[in-house]
Parts: structure tokens; sequence; C-alpha cells
């Protein structure tokens, strides 16, 4: 016989969240990149040898036309900024930097996708669409995506 609970009371249902430390294994693809990151501050995607598309961060297989057998290719650290948002609320639980701060959508020269990191140096307001960016490394690199710092406007020296 099945023991009665919850008897004339309403369950009451709450969501909650778990923070649960984890270990995983980045792949073969993603460790490469972020060992050329860490140990020659230099970043590397992956070209697909059949439409030439080059992807950074570098993907296995193309994903426009599902090639597997990529090649790796060193991409320049300047690059352009396609486009950008400013992020005013606070969430320390998640967010890489306190807020307010901005991310954005950078096409790195010799790439033809984008990467999504921080901007930095300036604020928030001294970023446009379409401006030319470079990236600025971390001193101390742990290999993860983050050895990037920032990236700030280019400067002509
Ligand atoms: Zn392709």
């Amino acid at each position: 016989m099945q023991a009665k609970t919850m008897v004339d009371v309403e369950p009451m249902v709450y969501k909650g969240r778990i923070r649960m430390p984890y270990n995983w294994t980045a792949g073969e693809t993603a460790s490469r990149f972020f060992s050329e990151l860490r140990e020659r501050a230099q970043i590397w995607g992956t070209k697909c040898p059949a439409c030439g598309m080059v992807f950074v961060p570098p993907k296995k297989t193309c994903g426009r036309c599902l090639k597997p057998a990529m090649e790796w290719v060193q991409v320049a650290p300047t690059g352009t900024l396609v486009t950008y948002t400013v992020v005013h609320y606070k969430e320390p639980a998640i967010h890489p930097i306190e807020a307010p701060f901005a991310y954005g959508i950078v096409r790195l020269d010799g790439a033809d996708t984008g990467l999504v990191h921080l901007l930095g140096e300036v604020g928030p307001s001294e970023f446009v669409s379409g401006m030319r960016v470079e990236a600025v490394f971390e001193e101390e690199r742990q290999g993860s995506l983050l050895d990037i710092k920032y990236f700030r406007p280019l400067r002509m020296e």
C-alpha cells in the first residue's frame, strides 16, 4: 500500500538553479584553437577545401557544404566589427566582466564568419559597426577564448 502524502495541501513547486562544477573535453578542433591562443597568441581557423570558406572559431566540418576535411589557416588579429550590443544589467554569475560592457561580432581578416567577443579599452559608445578592431591578448593565457582579453579600436601607428 502506498503511503499518503500531500493530503489536503496544495503542492507548491518552484524553479531553482543548481550550479555544478564539471569537466568536459573541448575536442580536437577546439583544443587546437585554444592551444594556439595560449601558446602563441595566434588565432587560427579552418578552411573548407571545397568551397574555401574560413571559419573562426574553427569547425571540424564545413557548415556550408558539409565537407569534413578542413585545413588549418591562421587569420589576422585584426578585423571588422560587424555589429555589437551593450550589456547594462549586472549578472556576475555569467558575465565575464562587470556591466556595462559591450559584446561584438568581429569578422577577422582572413575569416568569413564572425567571432563573438568582448569590446574594450574604450567605452561602449566609442564603437561603431563597420569599424576596424584588433585583438588584445592576455599576458597570462589559460587556453580559453578569454585569452583574447577584448577587441579594441584598431590603432593606426
Ligand atoms: Zn565548404
